[in-house]
């Protein structure tokens, strides 16, 4: 862990399983940051409208999810080794979360402004006055528009597929790779082409393509970014 005299905020932001998630948690662990997964946050609203029929295979009564919104609770609780854990409303979601079925439908669920509204405003509270590192599609631009550190990640989409495509075998998920990376593709144009806050990089973002990178080069990479910006601030 380094010791940091100065505390800032660091988006990753980024297209579907480009890496977003592993960089920025080991990227806080690193620096002794908090790290919080805002795509986790709306694939729960997204289990929630699954589970009360909200949203389904050609239908989507968004008012209804609207309506309930007051009486969905996200946490986050560390595990044993300190990865964070979604719950809804108190229950273990973390499998279930991954699953295609929900992949299937969190792109349409999280285009609902009043969806976003409610994520935006507990993924600030969550992060009021402490070192955080973010991962999503809009932290840079909507969520901490004035974070210190922006990361941009992107990788090519057959590499992207090939490594959702594993992490989900590897979970006993029994899925053919094309549905994978039909899934990526259509997430990626869904969040690029929403009207609220849609995926696009920030300004002043770096650009981090991670196809030939390992996962430890390309956290050498952020965490000599973050070391910079620590420093300078
Ligand atoms: O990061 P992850 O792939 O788990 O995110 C799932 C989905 O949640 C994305 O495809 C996107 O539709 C939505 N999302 C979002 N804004 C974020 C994070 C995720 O719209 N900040």
């Amino acid at each position: 862990m380094v010791l940091c005299a100065k505390i800032i905020k660091i988006a990753v932001d980024g297209y579907s399983s480009c890496g977003k998630s592993t960089l920025a948690r080991d990227l806080a662990k690193k620096l002794g940051y908090i790290y919080i997964d805002s795509g986790a946050m709306y694939r729960a609203v997204t289990l929630f409208a699954l589970q009360n029929n909200y949203i389904g295979k050609g239908f989507f009564n968004k008012n209804d999810l609207i309506a309930n919104l007051n009486s969905i609770t996200i946490q986050f609780k560390p595990d044993k080794n300190f990865n964070p854990i979604t719950y809804l409303n108190n229950k273990n979601v973390e499998k279930e979360i991954r699953q295609i079925a929900v992949s299937s439908y969190v792109s349409e669920v999280s285009a609902v402004a009043e969806v976003r509204a409610r994520m935006v405003a507990l993924q600030r509270s969550l992060s009021e006055n402490c070192g955080v590192v973010m991962d999503g599609r809009d932290i840079g631009t909507v969520v901490f528009p004035e974070a210190e550190l922006k990361l941009f990640l992107t990788a090519a989409i057959d590499i992207r597929a090939q490594r959702r495509f594993n992490e989900l075998t590897q979970q006993n998920n029994n899925i053919d790779f094309e549905t994978v990376k039909r899934n990526l593709i259509q997430r990626d144009d869904y969040d690029k082409s929403r009207k609220t806050s849609p995926l696009r990089q920030a300004k002043d973002a770096i650009l981090i393509d991670n196809s030939k990178l390992t996962k430890t080069e390309q956290l050498s990479i952020a965490l000599k970014l973050a070391k910079k910006v620590i420093n300078e601030n």
